[in-house]
């Protein structure tokens, strides 16, 4: 567990940058006597430009607003200050290396509209990129347009769309288990599909009888996980793709886990005709707190003229974007696609290698599988196996005495470490979801592990005092519900706290 002396030390509560707003203080100095003629701001920028509306417009020195945003800034937990087992997000540690190669001014300040001649080298680095993601997944062609994991779904079910309307077929069914993360029934709805749930087993996985129950020649595709949200890996993989091939049915699989999976199994092999990659989760780019993102699609050699476009090509060493497959689904997004977090992923699979990704993986699996076995039997583990590369417990056991699955995470924080997801997968009740990737060492595993046994004893001895947490940070328990329900997205003059 970690020591937390002083957590609070000098961490100073922060008002509102209008509340330390001094009337007529600013940042900007210019000399007099510089011959500069005074203009008024109306006569400098259009009407519409000029922001009238905020009250208390705030008016500050250079140093105050330099601590103001450092000192807001160091209320953030992010990876680089510790452990983050977020569950199903892949938070491993983003070697520096990445940011520096993104941030080189000829990748970082070539403009879109740069003529192909003048951007060869950030176009080779896309055409190999999606190579590399092809080699890792065994499929044919990939697209790295999609923004973000969600995107790519939305971009492979219109995919699988517009390959059924092209052989002059019309399906309208997607089976998506009761184990798949929300975006995957949405993708599907969105592009016009009835989604059928399908139960997980006892077992947790997919049971290929359920499966062949509900397929017939008006499903168009199963969209699933390997492995699943549970962090299992489906066994019964190569049974479920060949009962949706044999009926015409093509296999998406949501590539978000793919950490688990590097250079130890092929997505192909196992019978898939589409999925999407998460580069920001599996090929090591900062996330959370709203992107950016990016998650490339792939697509087996049939589907493969429906992808977005353009695509890259290559010709004698030569790269170009080409335009006007006439059956690709179109474009989805300006430009093509978010190209900062291509070259971090680009640099963080040259740098690993291929041994270096298998490795990632092997030791992912195993960093799951260390808490699972030091946890079991503290933590109710529903789904009693080996897992891949997270693990889910639930708070059955902590709910005998009225400690739930958000206290106990509550109590995470105030053992200084950032909570694991909650309450997700939903089939699991008051599930706690770690994932604590590749990039932990064990002294942190076993001080997480520590902490949570620590919240365990606490849960039995004295449930009452878990419910004060968090305790050590700024601010305390928030009230969730009213901060969904009735946000303050708007400050007011005038207004006070809260
Ligand atoms: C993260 C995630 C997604 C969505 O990816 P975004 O990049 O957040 O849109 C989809 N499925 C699973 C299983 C995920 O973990």
């Amino acid at each position: 567990m970690r020591e937390n002396v002083g957590a609070r030390g000098l961490i100073f509560n922060e008002p509102l940058i209008f509340d330390i707003s001094r009337e007529g203080r600013d940042g900007a100095s210019i000399p007099d006597g510089v011959g500069l003629p005074e203009k008024k701001i109306e006569s400098l920028l259009p009407k519409g430009s000029l922001r009238d509306d905020i009250e208390g417009f705030p008016s500050l020195s250079e140093v105050d607003v330099v601590r103001h945003f450092t000192r807001l800034s160091q209320w953030n937990y992010g990876l680089d200050g510790g452990f983050y087992p977020l569950g199903s997000c892949t938070m491993k540690y983003n070697p520096k290396i990445n940011e520096d190669m993104a941030s080189l001014p000829a990748l970082n300040n070539l403009h879109p509209y740069a003529p192909e001649g003048l951007a060869q080298g950030a176009l080779r680095i896309m055409y190999e990129l999606s190579d590399y993601l092809a080699e890792i997944s065994g499929l044919a062609k990939v697209s790295l347009q999609p923004s973000a994991g969600a995107q790519g779904e939305f971009a492979g079910i219109l995919i699988i769309k517009n390959y059924f309307e092209s052989i002059g077929e019309k399906r309208h069914k997607i089976i998506v288990p009761d184990s798949a993360h929300g975006t995957n029934p949405a993708s599907s709805a969105l592009c016009g599909y009835q989604v059928i749930e399908v139960k997980s087993g006892s077992d947790g996985l997919i049971d290929p009888a359920e499966i062949e129950k509900h397929m017939d020649d008006d499903v168009a595709a199963i969209m699933l996980t390997n492995p699943n949200t549970l962090g299992l890996f489906e066994s019964q993989i190569l049974k479920i793709t060949e009962i949706i091939h044999k009926k015409g049915g093509l296999v998406y699989m949501d590539g978000a886990n793919l950490n688990a999976l590097m250079g130890i199994v092929k997505p192909a092999d196992m019978g898939v005709d589409i999925m999407h990659f998460n580069l920001h989760k599996t090929f090591s780019t900062p996330h959370g707190g709203g992107g950016p993102g990016s998650g490339p699609v792939g697509v087996t050699k049939k589907i493969a003229p429906f992808l977005p476009t353009p695509v890259i090509v290559e010709n004698n060493g030569n790269y170009s974007f080409q335009y006007g497959n006439k059956d690709s689904i179109g474009r989805l997004r300006a430009f093509y696609g978010n190209f900062g977090v291509m070259v971090k992923a680009y640099v963080y699979i040259r740098s690993m290698g291929g041994d270096g990704l298998k490795k990632a993986s092997e030791t992912a699996v195993v960093n799951a599988n260390y808490i699972k076995e030091k946890l079991k039997g503290i933590y109710h583990l529903p789904y009693d196996r080996e897992c891949m590369h997270e693990c889910v417990f639930s708070d059955k056991i902590q709910g005998e005495n009225d400690v739930s699955t958000l206290d106990i995470a509550k109590a995470i924080i105030d053992r200084g470490f950032h909570p694991p997801t909650i309450y997700f997968p939903l089939i699991v009740h008051g599930a706690i979801m770690m994932e604590p990737t590749e990039t932990e060492g064990k002294e942190t595993l076993d001080s997480f592990i520590e902490a949570l046994k620590d919240i365990a004893a606490k849960a039995k001895e004295d449930p009452g005092s878990l419910k004060a947490s968090p305790e050590k940070p700024k601010v305390g328990r928030l009230d969730e519900t009213q901060a969904a329900r009735n946000p303050k997205l708007r400050w007011r003059a005038g207004q006070k706290d809260g």
